[in-house]
């Protein structure tokens, strides 16, 4: 064992490269043409396969993944996984067909342009400003340098409208010079999904991307739909135009594109697009090549695979006849009538079999470990490259579909109010003799490759003792071993990271505004006032009822705030005559404030700020809201409160 192998990360086990060669014997790796169709239409790649932002820091870099270029896996990484991660590795400009071209490999999501009568379409401007620039250059390098004309934000999810300044700025849409499309209840879903719940959203995106682990044999390799999310300025501009009805057909610079609402899918705001000009169908991000997530690690509501594979069949009978080349916001195209065809046929009927499987199962009494252990792909699927579980699993997809129909709970009333983890830890163990005596046996099971137990039992021990550095590193040991296991890139990235944090401790983060000040600025009151009420710290707020009136002086918009039994509340459009006071403000105003750029007395000083009545009590408000750390403990308790 070298010294590097002592501190981890180790080698594979006997028990994974045994796992590993039976995964190559299992799937049909002699099929390489999808390695030829990710290449398709190839025009250029990024150079240097890097992206800079103006400081010369790289937002963006391939050259980590230089390892990828070995056709055969090692021993750490799942045949079937490094697969996909190299077929990931294409990038750069390619040409869809005439007047429809993708930028992929800038981001975890790719960036289609339709070339217009005088400018371009630009759909899904990646994840932040830097790489949408970046990829738009690198398509003006190779193409006429027509100005972009529209922006369609397929779905409501970051890494397709992120970038959008990269690509348009919030002036020229004011100034109408570009159209902005979106799904119906694109904003609402959008600070639903990604703003409320996003500070813990955020740091459980930490294991399922990997982005805080090194990348390489041992460590980060992929993320199932890409390499990575991309660094860089997120930012977002309000659609102008709204897609509400089922099917829509706009004509866009020239360009017929037939809106079909696919709400509740992948995404709660998503639609697919058909070009009939070009007999190109996007599929946004409902039919990427692998099974998508019901709930991603990160963590959402759970999405609905019944409503989402009906969208499938919805798009075959809507469009199929008139398709020659299908494309997502994801993953490589497939070209041809019958390959399409064939295609969404099998992903309807992946959404659909594992949603209608776990429903039957629940209904006969199993529950939701008991259906992720009995639930697999049926014969026509369990061959097929393009539904592997790299990003979601049928595991914990299965999961998620329980836990839609019937919550957390199994009604076995066992589980109806278990210990905390920390207290049932330390039950577990005491009752199991001891850490040595657990210590002891867990090692036994390690080497007969027991790795789901040792981690299950580990982790009592880690949480009664997180001092327990023997308890720690063998947990650190099984993560890895099943990380290396993993067909799934975001269980590899959570066994692995988690196997890190357990080793090193918490990664040391620059300081960062809690929420991105750009997604803020683009929310309505409402959602602005949401997001303060989730802040609000009880203990602050009791016993002080309060009464306020907004005014966003920019936008219009006015508010009464009600604070009372510690609960924020807000009736928008009124004002009250009671309030303690009446505040007005801009919105930019507003948000400096919530992320703690200002305060209410630096912004009243200042002229930014007018309150009428008891200027202290807006003050006192604010004092009341918590502010939101990212890095807390996931896989241990911090040792300082051991
Ligand atoms: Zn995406």
């Amino acid at each position: 064992m070298t010294e590097q192998d002592s501190v981890g990360p180790k080698p594979a086990s006997p028990t994974t490269r045994t796992a590993q060669e039976a995964v190559l014997q299992s799937l049909p790796f002699s099929d390489q043409a999808d390695f030829k169709e990710a290449q398709r239409g190839f025009i250029a790649a990024i150079p240097d396969g890097i992206v800079l932002n103006e400081r010369g820091r790289a937002l963006w870099d391939l050259r980590a993944y230089d390892f990828l270029a070995d056709e055969t896996a090692p021993d750490t990484v799942n045949p079937s996984l490094w697969r996909i991660a190299r077929l990931n590795m294409n990038n750069g400009l390619f040409k869809v067909c005439d007047r429809v071209y993708q930028l992929r490999g800038f981001d975890i999501a790719s960036m289609t342009v339709i070339e217009g009568d005088s400018g371009v379409i630009v759909i899904d401007p990646l994840i932040t400003a830097e790489v949408a620039r970046a990829g738009l250059e690198l398509y003006w390098a190779h193409r006429p340098q027509k100005p972009v004309v529209a922006v369609i934000y397929s779905h409501s999810h970051v890494d397709h409208y992120g970038g959008v300044m990269g690509v348009t700025s919030a002036e020229e849409v004011a100034q109408g010079k570009v159209a902005v499309i979106a799904p119906d209840r694109f904003m609402e879903e959008l600070s639903g999904e990604n703003m409320l719940a996003g500070n813990v959203m955020q740091r459980r995106a930490q294991f399922q991307f990997g982005s805080l682990l090194q990348k390489g044999l041992r460590g980060q390799i992929d993320s199932g739909l890409g390499k990575v999310t991309a660094r860089g300025r997120t930012s977002l501009i309000a659609p102008t135009i709204v897609i509400a009805e089922a099917t829509e057909s706009h004509t866009i610079d020239g360009v017929e594109v037939i809106f079909q609402l696919a709400p509740d899918s992948e995404a709660p705001a998503e639609m697919h697009m058909f070009l009939p000009q070009f007999g190109v169908l996007n599929m946004a991000e409902n039919t990427t090549r692998h099974l998508h997530n019901f709930i991603p690690l990160r963590g959402s509501v759970a999405r609905d695979p019944r409503i989402w594979s009906r969208h499938i069949s919805n798009s075959i009978v809507l469009f199929c006849e008139d398709t020659e080349i299908l494309i997502c916001q994801h993953h490589w195209p497939t070209w041809g009538r019958e390959n399409v065809k064939a295609f969404l046929e099998k992903h309807r009927d992946l959404y659909k079999y594992i949603h209608d499987q776990t429903v039957r199962l629940m209904n006969h009494g199993l529950n939701a470990e008991e259906i992720a252990e009995t639930v697999d792909l049926p014969p026509g699927l369990d061959r097929e490259w393009s539904v592997r579980g790299y990003y979601g699993t049928v595991s914990h997809n299965s999961k998620a579909v329980y836990q839609r129909y019937l919550s957390w709970y199994d009604a076995n009333p066992a589980n109806l109010n278990p210990l905390p983890r920390r207290e049932a830890g330390r039950k577990t163990v005491a009752y199991m003799g001891g850490a040595v005596a657990l210590l002891e046996r867990a090692r036994v099971d390690f080497e007969a490759g027991e790795y789901r137990w040792v981690a299950q039992v580990l982790s009592h021990l880690v949480f009664a003792e997180p001092e327990n550095l023997s308890g720690r590193e063998l947990l650190a040991d099984a993560f890895e071993q099943l990380g290396y296991q993993a067909e799934s890139a975001t269980w590899r990235n959570a066994y692995l990271y988690g196997a890190q944090e357990l080793r090193l401790g918490l990664a040391k983060l620059p300081p960062r505004p809690m929420i991105n000040p750009g997604t803020l600025a683009a929310l309505d009151a409402g959602a602005l006032f949401d997001f303060m009420a989730v802040r609000l710290n009880p203990q602050k707020a009791a016993g002080r009822p309060l009464r306020i009136n907004w005014h966003l002086s920019d936008s219009g918009e006015r508010l009464v705030m009600d604070l009372q039994n510690c609960t924020m509340t807000h009736v928008l459009g009124e004002a009250a005559d009671d309030a303690a006071a009446s505040v007005r403000l801009s919105r930019e105003v507003l948000v400096a404030l919530n992320v703690r750029e200002t305060q209410v007395a630096a912004a009243l000083a200042a002229g930014d700020l007018m309150i009428e009545g008891d200027a202290t009590v807006v003050a006192q408000f604010f004092d009341m809201l918590d502010n939101f750390s990212l890095m807390f403990d996931v896989v241990a308790p911090s040792l300082a409160q051991g």
